[in-house]
């Protein structure tokens, strides 16, 4: 009787299941609009998700994944971006973290780094392009196929505007503070043509900032009289005094003015204005191109980077950050509201390139064992103990970037032999795996070897060593990979850092992934779905046949339809 009455329940479910799914419309786009909110973990998600009343309301009303995952190990910028529209991991895509050291140039390189290119707005500045991604995009395989399709990125950040477009993108533009969207200019282009697209828009954008500068105070909605104070209420609350790093300061807006031009850019660029002007340019290119108004499809890829700079700067549960999301659940409104006028219809899929954790002291006061482990004297420390085991006269760990990557060099800085690299590997390995703050390290060289998680494993279970294998590249990645452990945080607090993330935990792998088009029917699929499986999804939606060797898979986004 019990087994019956199971069974029964199980099949009225499934019936009202199917009835309320049968409802959606398949999505036909000939506009594929893909945000990546930076830093948008799955708990900033969840924590806020009751109150939005604009974009992200309505994204949400659509196939809500709250349980997304960009499943590698190293969970920094530019590998979650790599991984958004290529379909594979940060193994494959070449860009296993924001920076690597090189051995044999004894050099830090920039992930994007490529000498051989200029930017637009500053010709001594960091050059980048997409030449060190070493996969192609979505917008890439559409282009392939369908010439006539335009493909635009942007962002407050080089990294999150190139990664997402691609290769032959047809504009890739980011914030820089001070100058306004700029771009990468290839030997034979000028300056001048590259920023054609943006040049009114910066002008104006400059224009504007002079007449009324941009105040960070809370946020007030013309709803605020109706509904006794809206997000400025409820994130006013959160104000309170903190101590990071030596420092004393109070979480509260509008944050102390800047007295000079450097510091009043920083504090712009780490504001929501970066988030607020990266939608209006994405507004603007739509419609000065009319992206998704003829017969091929457009894509238009948007990467806001105000989330993470302000969940570095002031933690991601303070008044700041609660401010800096109902503002951006705004402006997507707004830019969303912009969209109805495209001819064709609109795709939209959100997510992020990783989650985040709090800083860690406001976690120690809630209660949790936080605690942060300092950088310097920790590797020097490993370093004193490994010279004096093998009789070494110089330093041969370098941790520069990070302590989770470490490089073994030798007294010149660079590479050492095979057999001298296996020797320091070997004293150095029991020595941090003795750490009680380590979870657990590792020889890269066994990574590389180690066989990859089935391609249906899920990404929340997968091993520490199979999350570090998806994050592998060979010649970028360190060469003993650290895994401090979930309430170890190796981030030292500066003066305008408190938080961070890139660990292989979930807190800081874990994301919501968003598909939404008109006449979709809400629907919440609870089980992890990894970021690899957006760009084929989308490349399905739209007749586009994705390169034989990704690592993401097609899922069904009309329930009971397939791919
Ligand atoms: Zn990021």
């Amino acid at each position: 009787m019990k087994k019956m009455l199971t069974c029964g329940v199980i099949a009225a479910a499934v019936s009202v299941g199917f009835a309320a799914q049968a409802q959606s419309a398949k999505p036909a786009p000939k506009l594929v609009v893909v945000i990546s909110i930076d830093q948008f973990s799955a708990n900033l998600y969840a924590q806020h998700r009751a109150e939005f009343t604009g974009g992200l309301k309505q994204l949400s009303g659509g196939i809500v994944y709250p349980n997304g995952y960009q499943s590698h190990a190293f969970t920094e910028t530019c590998p979650g971006h790599s991984t958004l529209l290529t379909g594979k991991h940060p193994n494959k895509t070449g860009i296993s973290a924001n920076d690597w050291y090189d051995k044999t140039t004894g050099k830090t390189v920039y992930c994007l780094a490529d000498p051989s290119v200029t930017l637009a707005d500053d010709p001594k500045g960091r050059a980048v392009s997409p030449a060190n991604m070493v996969a192609t995009t979505y917008g890439d395989w559409l282009k392939a196929v369908s010439p006539k399709s335009r493909v635009f990125g942007v962002s407050g950040k080089d990294r999150g505007a190139i990664t997402m477009s691609g290769h032959v993108a047809d504009g890739q533009f980011w914030y820089q503070p001070g100058f306004g969207f700029t771009t990468y200019v290839r030997p034979g282009q000028t300056a001048e043509e590259r920023l054609k697209p943006v040049a009114a828009f910066n002008a104006k954008l400059a224009a504007d900032l002079k007449k009324q500068p941009f105040v960070w105070d809370y946020a007030r909605s013309p709803l605020d009289a109706v509904s006794g104070g809206g997000s400025a209420k409820r994130c006013k609350a959160l104000e309170a005094d903190y101590e990071t790093g030596g420092r004393k300061w109070r979480a509260a807006l509008p944050i102390p003015a800047a007295t000079n031009e450097a510091d009043k850019r920083r504090d712009l660029y780490a504001s929501p204005y970066t988030d607020q002007v990266t939608l209006e340019l994405a507004t603007a290119l739509r419609e000065a191109y009319g992206l998704g108004d003829g017969p091929q499809i457009d894509v238009l890829t948007i990467s806001l980077s105000a989330t993470d700079f302000i969940g570095h700067r002031y933690g991601t549960r303070g008044p700041e950050m609660c401010d800096q999301i109902a503002r951006l659940d705004d402006r997507l409104g707004v830019f969303l509201k912009s969209l109805e006028k495209v001819k064709g219809g609109v795709l939209v899929a959100l997510s992020a390139d990783h989650g985040g954790a709090d800083m860690a002291e406001r976690l120690h006061d809630e209660g949790y064992d936080y605690e942060r482990v300092i950088g310097k004297p920790w590797i020097a420390k490993l370093n004193a103990q490994v010279r004096a085991q093998l009789g070494l006269s110089w330093d041969p760990l370098n941790a520069e970037g990070g302590l989770d990557q470490i490089y073994v060099v030798g007294p010149d800085r660079k590479a050492v032999s095979d057999v001298e690299r296996a020797r320091i590997t070997a004293a150095a390995l029991p020595l941090i795996n003795s750490d009680p703050a380590v979870a657990g390290a590792f020889d890269s060289n066994a990574i590389f070897t180690l066989a990859p998680a089935p391609a249906d494993a899920s990404p929340e279970e997968l091993s520490l060593a199979e999350r570090l294998r998806r994050s592998a590249y060979p010649g970028r990645v360190g060469d003993i990979l650290v895994a401090f452990r979930p309430d170890r945080v190796p981030a030292t607090a500066g003066p305008t850092y408190v938080s961070t993330h890139g660990s292989p935990w979930d807190y800081d792998r874990r994301v919501p992934i968003l598909f939404w088009w008109k006449g979709a029917a809400p629907h919440e699929r609870v089980l992890p779905l990894d970021t690899v499986d957006i760009a084929p999804t989308i490349a399905a939606v739209t007749g586009v046949k994705p390169p034989a060797d990704i690592d993401g898979k097609c899922r069904s986004l009309v329930y009971g339809q397939g791919c």
